[in-house]
């Protein structure tokens, strides 16, 4: 829990079971992207010191909220003293102002099978909260771009950088355009409900990639 993985000299994975955060940046100036359930603090907390020794990150980015991508957003953003940025369509659901569905065991698949007998968490509100800048480099993610991948939630975002597409669980989808598809599309029975939500993200993304906005910067 908390390994740590070089995807690129400035894209560091952090495992944390079956969710992923991300570091983007390097040491001495890196954002957080996704932060695991609540209990994946401490490992995310080890993860950090093991990246960038004491320096904080700039702000901790959602690419949305639900509790297994945002629970820890509260408890580590108090720690270091740092905002948290997220979609304007997510921040009602970070904020508590609403909720988000419960899962709909129509869905089919294991995960559909499972929604009859659970209840999503929902996370802390978050106080520190604000809307993604239009410009991600005001935030740290030097170079980036966001885009909007909604379907998952209201507000899902995917990040992009030039060559690199960023999205579902904050999974690097690849280095190249021709990956990106498979990697967006988990195998495995238990996925059936995932399967719409992930294509739409994928395609989303690969038009991005595939567009002169993703090559033409820097
Ligand atoms: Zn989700």
């Amino acid at each position: 829990m908390g390994r740590l993985t070089t995807v690129t000299p400035t894209l560091t994975r952090v495992a944390l079971g079956y969710v992923n955060a991300y570091l983007i940046g390097h040491p001495q100036r890196w954002v957080l992207i996704d932060t695991g359930e609540r209990t994946h603090s401490a490992a995310l907390l080890r993860a950090a010191r093991q990246f960038s020794a004491d320096v904080p990150p700039q702000a901790i980015v959602l690419t949305h909220g639900h509790f297994d991508h945002a629970g820890g957003a509260r408890e580590l953003s108090q720690h270091w003293g740092v905002p948290v940025y997220a979609s304007r369509f997510e921040l009602p659901f970070l904020r508590g102002a609403e909720a988000y569905p419960q899962p709909d065991p129509a869905v089919g698949g294991f995960y559909g099978w499972l929604a009859q007998f659970v209840t999503m968490p929902t996370c802390e509100p978050l106080t520190d909260l604000h809307e993604l800048p239009s410009d991600l480099a005001q935030i740290g993610l030097d170079g980036w771009v966001c885009v909007a991948t909604p379907g998952h939630t209201p507000g899902h975002v995917s990040f992009s950088t030039r060559g690199i597409g960023c999205s579902w669980r904050g999974m690097p989808a690849s280095r190249s355009i021709s990956r990106v598809g498979w990697a967006l599309l988990p195998a495995g029975r238990g996925f059936q409900g995932h399967r719409r939500p992930i294509r739409s993200i994928g395609r989303r993304l690969i038009a991005h990639l595939c567009s002169w906005r993703h090559w033409s910067r820097r």
